[in-house]
């Protein structure tokens, strides 16, 4: 007879690679549309360039300087030989940041300024700055770029979190996002 665990999705100490170059497009991407969004959106004041390089800028140090830096350590992919997270970042991580501890990984979430909120932030963000600008100064331009940012939240959410990433990640009994994600038990 099946075990329960049999019936539970693959766990990956290896991403596929088609999972790695959709997981980073989608980020990728995002940061790209949400600084030009920002940029075009308040292209009525001098400061607009400035805001949407800032962000650009912030987004990227924080998904692929402070996470490997702070959350990959504590992460299984850290120390699996030869694994591949879906973020690719272990591998970086390994090369940039000393090894961790497994107890801290839940840490990624603790706090107001944590990891995973300014993972959040720095997607949610663009959204939330494009609104108003919408308003004040819209365009067709700008609406694309609106519509193009929360889809690709929601393509993160419901397809690469759920299906793609978290769901085969090895690293999911311990890791909050995963938990709040409930593909623990899938
Ligand atoms: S469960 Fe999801 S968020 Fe957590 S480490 Fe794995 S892929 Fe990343």
């Amino acid at each position: 007879m099946q075990s329960e665990k049999d019936k539970k999705a693959k766990l990956y100490s290896r991403y596929p690679l088609s999972s790695v170059l959709i997981y980073n497009g989608t980020t990728i991407l995002h940061f790209l549309l949400g600084g030009i969004g920002i940029a075009l959106g308040y292209s009525f004041s001098p400061w607009a360039y400035t805001f949407g390089v800032l962000y650009l800028v912030l987004s990227f140090v924080e998904m692929y300087v402070v996470m490997p830096l702070t959350v990959c350590p504590n992460c299984v992919y850290y120390r699996a030989k030869d694994s591949l997270c879906v973020s690719g970042l272990n591998v970086l991580s390994k090369k940039i940041a000393k090894e961790g501890d497994l107890k801290d990984f839940p840490r990624r979430a603790a706090g107001l300024f944590c990891p995973n909120n300014l993972y959040l932030a720095s997607l949610i963000v663009p959204i939330l700055a494009m609104i108003p600008a919408l308003i004040v100064n819209f365009s067709v331009v700008l609406l694309l770029i609106f519509l193009g940012v929360v889809g690709l939240l929601l393509f993160r959410f419901f397809i690469i979190f759920s299906r793609i990433a978290c769901l085969h990640c090895r690293a999911k009994y311990e890791c909050p996002q995963a938990g709040a994600m409930g593909v623990r038990n899938r």
